[in-house]
């Protein structure tokens, strides 16, 4: 069998005999949405022969030797060289070698080895051993940040160390006070899975972001979303204990006190809130997190409300803000644009277009009349939580906010059949994890996908201004525009995702040129991005410049006193460690898809 088959024809895995596993009650969905990705799939197999990448600060020779010397203490099997093909498998079965959907040249962001470390102590070894020989490190928990990354490390040939494989335990989950405690490899899937076996999913929630594969810890602390009214991630975390980039170990909050019992009930402790540092950083690994779970509120309703115009979107976030803010709208509803309802029904682009650039308009329009939601330009998520009375005075509210825009249409979810999105965004919204959401992918053959996210106010004008600068991007460069808005509490992040074919080498350019421009267009405007992928790091972190860049030099201090030695995840969010600085590391337009820069201080 080629390796493509092989890879094609692997069953998924399962929780709870893998810990990256599919639930069993979602496998035959994960068995469907393989084939669908494998069907798309022209992208020739990488057969490439290759030796590891080395990093640069090291010669090969001595670099193997480290190798084996760590092998020695975790293990010659728990150390592993990435020499082989890349294999980009799929969500489900995802590589820890590179970015999957990677934008460039996929030899770019690429590690050398990859360890797994299987305890605190491991942890601290190899965070030693990185120091001893200079090599730079990069922490992931399950490496499904896909869209931001993935599993790959910014600096080319680092070594990737992978929490997730050895250090994948729930080591708390306390029904009283609504808290777990885990480690990097725990999923949304497995918190779900194990509540459930515990006989708790009635009793308690989790909140879980689109699709429930990434790690609890990974996200949170790349500050991703979920979609119950817990859906800020790093709010809702309480303690965390982090092994520093010199190897020592440290509890923050409630952790540092010897004995405590409200690790999990009091984020802050005493002292300075340290957690924050921790967070879209480099500061040090995180090998145990607190998190908070939601009571059941005795009862919940989705509702989905569609909008005729794209003129709409103004007027209604303005209804929008008022009803959020006083919690009547609870949970980070979804405002999606049409084209995304007809991506998410899982079929390529060219089953409705061969043209080229966009798909018209009146051709996404013509596919939306033919679903069971009918046509429409936006369509509103929502769910209202608690008993029916509760439920009942906040539906009618929103019910007739709502309709002041004319044409605005309530959707009766009776009538959607269970293989409708609607159902997918209901689960979720009540903690039930999913898989749905990778449809759009497919959109493209050898489909990929890429985030702008920027941050705004809950406001009309600003929406009216995100949505037309994002239309007129995409235009200039022929891409589909795929516009979600997601309402935080206060503020609202634009998610525009860029959906590419990965094998064809002048979409991928042109998709990351629209990104460019948009990052600094909006920029220029005010807005900044809330989260980015690896090859935008620079860029985005060099828009938040206020006072000759304080903020950035603040960073670096902190990065130069707790890292010395420039080992742990250099380049992350655009923070460069001494060693690095003023070598042209940095990624920018000019650096036309390279992502090294010249070698690192010797000293
Ligand atoms: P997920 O699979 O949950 O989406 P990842 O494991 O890909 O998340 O992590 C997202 C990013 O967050 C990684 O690229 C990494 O830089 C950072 N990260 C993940 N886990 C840790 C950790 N335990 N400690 C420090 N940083 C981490």
């Amino acid at each position: 069998m080629s390796s493509f088959a092989e890879e094609a024809n692997s069953a998924v895995p399962t929780l709870p005999g893998s810990h990256s596993g599919i639930p069993p009650f979602l496998l035959d969905k994960a068995q469907r949405a393989k084939e669908g990705i494998f069907d798309g799939r022209t992208k020739p197999q990488n057969e490439r022969q290759r030796l590891p990448v080395v990093p640069q600060g090291i010669e090969r020779d001595d670099f193997v030797k480290a190798l084996g010397e760590l092998g020695e203490q975790l293990g010659a099997e728990h150390v592993e060289v990435n020499d082989k093909p890349l294999r980009d498998g799929w969500y489900m079965e995802h590589p820890n070698t590179h970015d999957m959907m990677t934008i460039l040249d996929e030899e770019e962001f690429v590690a050398s080895a990859i360890v797994y470390p299987g305890s605190t102590e491991e942890v601290q070894q190899v965070v030693n051993w990185a120091n001893k020989h200079r090599i730079p490190v990069f922490p992931i928990s399950m490496g499904r940040n896909l869209g931001y990354g993935g599993a790959a490390p910014r600096v080319r040939g680092s070594v990737t160390v992978d929490l997730g494989r050895r250090m994948n335990k729930i080591l708390d989950i306390n029904a009283e006070d609504y808290t777990c405690l885990v480690e990097p490899g725990v999923t949304f899937y497995a918190l779900y899975e194990a509540l459930k076996e515990r006989g708790l999913d009635e009793h308690m929630w989790i909140d879980t972001p689109d699709i429930g594969g990434g790690s609890v810890i990974g996200n949170t602390v790349d500050r991703g979303v979920g979609y119950t009214p817990y859906g800020d991630h790093w709010a809702c975390h309480s303690g965390l204990e982090v092994v520093l980039p010199t190897g020592e170990l440290i509890r923050t909050g409630m952790g540092a006190l010897p004995g405590n019992n409200t690790w999990q009930t009091f984020p802050y402790g005493f002292g300075p809130y340290s957690d924050g540092i921790f967070s879209q950083s480099n500061f040090g690994i995180v090998i145990k997190m607190g998190m908070t779970l939601m009571p059941n509120p005795g009862g919940h309703e989705s509702f989905m409300y569609t909008f005729p115009n794209e003129e709409d979107l103004a007027p209604l976030m303005e209804i929008i803000r008022p009803l959020r803010i006083s919690n009547i709208l609870e949970n980070a509803a979804q405002v999606r644009h049409v084209t995304q309802h007809i991506a998410v029904r899982g079929l390529p682009r060219s089953t409705f277009y061969s043209g080229p650039g966009p798909v018209p308009a009146s051709t996404i329009h013509a596919a939306a009349a033919q679903t069971p939601v009918g046509d429409h330009t936006w369509a509103y998520y929502g769910m209202a939580y608690g008993p029916p009375h509760i439920r009942s005075h906040k539906l009618t509210l929103i019910d007739s906010e709502f309709k002041r825009i004319p044409g605005a249409k309530r959707i009766d979810p009776s009538t959607l059949p269970a293989d409708e999105y609607f159902w997918s965004r209901d689960r979720i919204a009540r903690g039930v994890p999913d898989i749905h959401e990778l449809r759009w992918v497919n959109w493209a053959s050898n489909g990929a996908h890429i985030a702008f996210s920027p941050v705004s106010p809950i406001r009309g004008r600003d929406a009216s201004k995100l949505f037309a600068l994002g239309r007129r991007l995409h235009d200039r460069y022929g891409l589909d525009f795929f516009p979600a808005f997601i309402v935080g509490l206060r503020e609202m992040h634009l998610i525009v995702e860029i959906v590419f074919d990965r094998a064809d080498p002048e979409r991928k350019a042109a998709a990351l040129s629209c990104l460019r421009d948009l990052v600094e267009e909006a920029a220029r405007e005010g807005y900044g991005e809330y989260r980015t992928h690896l090859v935008l790091m620079d860029q985005v972190a060099g828009t938040y410049a206020w006072n000759d860049g304080a903020l950035m030099k603040f960073n670096q201090r902190l990065k130069d006193a707790l890292d010395p030695n420039g080992i742990l995840a250099p380049g992350r969010c655009g923070i460069w460690p001494k060693r690095y600085r003023g070598r042209g590391w940095e990624m920018t337009r000019e650096s036309e898809g390279r992502s090294e820069g010249n070698g690192v201080d010797p000293a």
